[in-house]
């Protein structure tokens, strides 16, 4: 049996909240990229296909603790209180961006703690993407409640599929599925540091939510381990950050070999102490195909993955893997996305998927669309 329809939870205000009006790129002043549209775009490809999708504005609060389980108070006090500051001191009103980024080799020397709004500023933000406006906090708060409704909603579907599986009414082969259409997107932020357009790093709120639950105890009393699957062109290094040193969740990602962040992502980079051996990087080169990247994910799955035994899996879905990016991109094409839908299907594990990047608003909600159909094991 396939399931038919898989739950997509959202809201209006991840489209009026948050919308810087420029960044900049490549020197110059540009189109603000993570863009409401993006979302807008998605949702109108998943209203046309409601033999697969069900959308829900459903959100409840889950409150500060999750948040503060992931980043660092000092962090999420300046998120909040950044652009009042800001324009205070008069700063443009499209948002906080640094004007320094403390690079280890002037701060080796010795540096005191930031104490002005612009020295935060560099201390709490690693590039010129992650703009602070008049509510990017709030926005990146909802996104992350929302991510946390979809999560409730993914345990106690995965608890009906274990039952279900232990009763013989259901195979593998058909494991639920769940998606967080969110924005700002989260994967680049880390414990106490905002970057490429992220803030609050959704995902990793997600995956530390359920192992925090007392009642949610895997076969050997352990919390249930969760594996992360990042497909976003970028390397997530915000998630690889927070989880570094721990076994549960795996994080594991296939991005580019030579883009941003530039300065992490390599193989090399494992994890350390507990988390030795959790941490999966797989970079690629830009020319790689649909066929290149299948193969590869597959093989991931299987070596890395399913050796694992996730309880549930989440995954950062980025489509800047798409040909015609206009920030990024490998050779993917939007046949291409089915078929990485229906390999993370074959994992067989209750899964949610997350938004993160993917800029070619043109082709944004059939990219993403397909994969989620592939999920579902449809034809699109
Ligand atoms: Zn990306």
């Amino acid at each position: 049996m396939t399931p038919a329809l898989m739950k997509v939870y959202t809201s209006k205000l991840c489209t009026t909240m948050h919308t810087p009006e420029f960044e900049f790129l490549s020197g110059a002043e540009t189109q603000y990229y993570e863009s409401p549209q993006r979302l807008d775009a998605i949702l109108a490809y998943l209203e046309t296909h409601s033999d697969s999708f069900e959308i829900t504005e459903r959100v409840e609060d889950f409150g500060y603790e999750p948040i503060q389980r992931v980043h660092k108070q000092d962090f999420l006090d300046y998120l909040e209180t950044a652009y009042e500051e800001w324009i205070q001191e008069g700063g443009h009103p499209n948002g906080v961006l640094p004007a320094t980024i403390p690079h280890h080799k002037v701060t080796r020397l010795g540096k005191a703690k930031a104490s002005n709004l612009l020295s935060k500023a560099g201390e709490y933000c690693f590039d010129l993407s992650a703009v602070i406006t008049k509510d990017t906090f709030k926005a990146a708060w909802n996104a992350a409640q929302i991510t946390l409704t979809a999560t409730k909603d993914l345990v106690r579907l995965g608890a009906e599929y274990e039952q279900s599986l232990a009763s013989g009414a259901q195979s593998r082969e058909n494991p639920p599925g769940l998606y967080a259409l969110v924005r700002p997107p989260g994967h680049h932020a880390q414990s106490d540091i905002c970057g490429g357009y992220c803030f609050l790093n959704n995902v990793a709120i997600a995956a530390q939510w359920i192992i925090d639950q007392p009642e949610l105890k895997g076969r050997d009393g352990q919390p249930k381990k969760i594996a992360i699957v990042d497909v976003d062109f970028h390397h997530g290094n915000g998630t690889q950050e927070i989880f570094y040193s721990v076994s549960n969740p795996l994080y594991t990602s296939m991005h580019s070999a030579d883009d941003y962040p530039y300065f992490t992502g390599s193989a090399l980079e494992k994890g350390e102490g507990e988390g030795l051996g959790f941490n999966v990087n797989i970079p690629l080169h830009h020319a790689t195909t649909d066929d290149d990247y299948v193969e590869i994910l597959d093989k991931l799955i299987l070596d890395h993955v399913m050796p694992y035994q996730p309880d549930y899996v989440i995954v950062s879905l980025g489509v800047d893997t798409f040909k015609d990016d206009p920030i990024a991109g490998f050779l993917v094409t939007s046949e291409g996305y089915p078929r990485i839908g229906n390999s993370i299907r074959k994992i067989g594990v209750p899964t949610l998927f997350v938004q993160e990047g993917g800029y070619c608003v043109e082709k944004l909600g059939i990219n993403v669309g397909g994969m989620l159909q592939g999920f579902l094991g449809k034809k699109v």
